[in-house]
């Protein structure tokens, strides 16, 4: 038998309490918010009829999600990296901030410590074998006017999908990689092919979205923070073309404009020069930042991020 208990005064100054409506310590902001989710909540088990064993069964779930560490990685599988994002492009719309290359989600597994060189880098340190990847490109502003000194700060997987630190059979920083733009906006690595990869097939993301008959895969992709003085910041990533997970990722940060060809090339010159072996895949991805007088867009926003510094 369904019922409906969400209105009664029972329930309405629990929640209050609940939320410490009733007291004047603690954030207003977090109050307001407990209260909010709370009351949701509440009303999600009334309208559903959530017994107790699937509300446990709940409970349990999230401690396992927190000691398993993906909280982090469900969370772009149930969309809301996306979300945020969406949120974020119609804030600048409001404002008349939208434009140039566009943003897109971050993912968890960004560490901060990775080499700086001025216009080329090697990504790669040998620790891994694959295939040569040259990454290059021109950062631009909306005008077309290059810009110099833009902080491009790359990291992708290795060819069997695993991120350095994460994965200890790389070194600490392998495939993580800081470049400033030369005089005329260009960036250049050298570095190996990136391979998608799913989440862990026994872990607790993985769980939910078998129950919701999905897959946890992601396409190769390449992330990039992108900065200089007087420009919004951008985080972005690319999807290589062709990839079968392409335009199906389970995080939903594929964008049209950021979906790139990697061509195959056999440049004899750009061979011997890069100790490629054999053929290469060139990938161009060309940036353009928005100009901006406001030092909060200038800046990435806070999470926690490993930092080796
Ligand atoms: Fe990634």
């Amino acid at each position: 038998m369904t019922v409906k208990t969400i209105q009664t005064e029972a329930v309405q100054n629990l929640l209050k309490k609940v939320a410490g409506l009733d007291n004047d310590q603690g954030s207003p902001r977090v109050k307001e918010i407990m209260y909010r989710l709370m009351s949701d909540i509440y009303k999600i088990i009334d309208d559903l009829d959530i017994t107790p064993d699937e509300f446990w069964h709940a409970a349990n779930y999230l401690n396992e999600l927190g000691t398993n560490k993906e909280a982090v990685l469900l969370a772009p599988g149930l969309g809301f990296d996306h979300f945020l994002d969406i949120r974020e492009d119609a804030k600048d719309a409001a404002v008349g901030l939208l434009g140039g290359t566009p943003r897109t989600i971050e993912g968890p597994l960004y560490v901060e410590g990775a080499p700086l060189s001025q216009t080329e880098t090697r990504m790669d340190d040998g620790s891994t074998p694959g295939q040569g990847m040259w990454l290059h490109g021109q950062v631009v502003a909306e005008d077309g006017k290059p810009i110099a000194g833009a902080l491009v700060d790359i990291w992708h997987a290795d060819s069997k999908g695993g991120y350095s630190f994460f994965d200890t059979t790389q070194s600490e920083l392998n495939l993580r990689r800081k470049v400033l733009t030369d005089e005329n906006g260009y960036y250049y690595a050298r570095s190996i092919v990136p391979s998608g990869y799913g989440c862990p097939p026994d872990g607790s993301s993985m769980k939910v979205l078998n129950l919701l008959g999905r897959h946890g895969n992601r396409p190769a992709h390449i992330h990039y923070f992108v900065s200089k003085p007087g420009f919004k910041h951008l985080t972005t990533q690319i999807n290589l073309a062709g990839d079968p997970f392409t335009y199906d990722d389970f995080a939903f940060a594929t964008r049209d404009e950021l979906v790139v060809e990697a061509k195959p090339s056999n440049d004899p010159k750009m061979i011997e020069k890069h100790e490629f072996d054999g053929e290469y895949l060139d990938v161009e991805f060309n940036i353009t930042l928005l100009e901006s007088n406001s030092s909060s867009a200038e800046e990435m926003h806070s999470r926690a991020r490993v930092s080796l510094v």
